[in-house]
C-alpha cells in the first residue's frame, strides 16, 4: 500500500539545473534578434527538486567525492558520506555540501581547535561514516529496534534519517536549514563521544546534544555547540519523550 502525502518540507531548493543554455554539440543555434535589447538574459531559476523516497529502501549507496583539505585545525576525522538511493531528488554533492558547510562552521565543533574534519571517497580509509538514508534503513544501521522516526549514531556510523532531513520535527521554531544544522551537529557530536545533555536555562538556546527532534523542554532552538566562542552545555541526561510513529515514505 502507498501512503501519499504532501510535505512542503519536502522540497529541495538548492538544486541547480544543469545543461542550462549549453547547445548540444554539432549544432549552431540560429541568432534570433533579441525583442528587449535593454535587459540583460535573466538567469533561469533553479526548480525546486521534489524528494521522493520509500519507509524502507534497499540498503544500497551513492557516495560523494573526497576532499583534500580538512576544514578546521586539530586532528583530522576522515569521513564519508552515502547517501541511500531510493532517495529521489538529493543528489550525493548536494548533502555532502550541506554536511562540510556545518562542520567546518565557526560555532561548530571544529571551534574547540581540536578537531578537523575531511571527507573521504567511498574505499578509502576512514573514521566514520555520514548516512542519508531511508526510515527502515535507519533501524537497520542503527540496531537499535524499530523507530523509523529519530537519526541516529551507531559506533562509526553516523545515520541520519531522510525523513526528518526533509519534514524537520513540529514546532521546532527554526527553518529546516537550522534544523539539518542541528542533525549533522549533534549525531556528530556523538561520534566525538558526546552524550545526550538536558535545557540548562528555559528561553535560552539549546546544547546541540539536547535531543532537539524529540522536544525543546523550554529551550530555543540552536544547531551550534559553541555561541560566541563558548561551549553551551547541559547537565547530563534525557527526557522521557515519546518517539513518535515510524515514517511511511513519500511517494
Ligand atoms: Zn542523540
Amino acid at each position: 500500500m502507498s501512503v501519499r502525502r504532501c510535505i512542503a518540507g519536502a522540497v529541495l531548493g538548492a538544486i541547480t539545473l544543469s545543461g542550462c543554455g549549453t547547445a548540444a554539440s554539432g549544432t549552431v543555434a540560429p541568432v534570433v534578434p533579441s525583442k528587449s535589447p535593454a535587459r540583460s538574459s535573466p538567469k533561469p531559476k533553479p526548480k525546486p527538486v521534489r524528494v521522493t523516497y520509500p519507509a524502507d529502501g534497499g540498503g544500497a549507496f551513492a557516495a560523494a567525492k573526497g576532499e583534500r583539505a580538512p576544514q578546521g585545525r586539530g586532528r583530522v576525522l576522515r569521513y564519508r558520506v552515502l547517501v541511500e538511493k531510493d532517495i529521489k531528488g538529493i543528489k550525493p554533492a548536494a548533502f555532502a555540501s550541506t554536511v562540510r558547510a556545518t562542520l567546518a562552521d565557526s560555532r561548530g565543533w571544529t571551534a574547540s581547535g581540536d578537531v578537523s574534519f575531511r571527507r573521504v571517497g567511498r574505499d578509502e580509509v576512514r573514521d566514520f561514516t555520514i548516512y542519508l538514508v531511508t526510515p527502515g534503513t535507519r533501524d537497520e544501521l542503527c540496531q537499535g529496534g524499530r523507530d523509523g522516526y529519530t537519526s541516529c549514531r551507531n559506533g562509526d556510523r553516523v545515520v541520519l534519517n531522510v525523513a526528518r532531513w526533509v519534514k524537520g520535527v513540529p514546532r521546532y521554531g527554526a527553518p529546516l536549514s537550522v534544523y539539518r544544522q542541528y542533525l549533522v551537529n549533534h549525531e556528530v557530536g556523538h561520534r566525538l563521544g558526546n552524550g545526550h545533555e538536558k535545557c540548562p536555562d528555559k528561553g535560552g538556546p539549546a546544547p546541540v546534544m539536547q535531543q532537539q527532534t524529540l522536544g525543546l523542554h523550554g529551550c530555543r532552538a540552536n544547531p551550534w555547540p559553541y555561541l560566541d566562542g563558548e561551549r553551551l552545555r547541559g547537565a547530563s541526561g534525557v527526557y522521557d519523550d515519546p518517539v513518535p510513529e515510524p515514517d511511511r515514505g513519500v511517494a
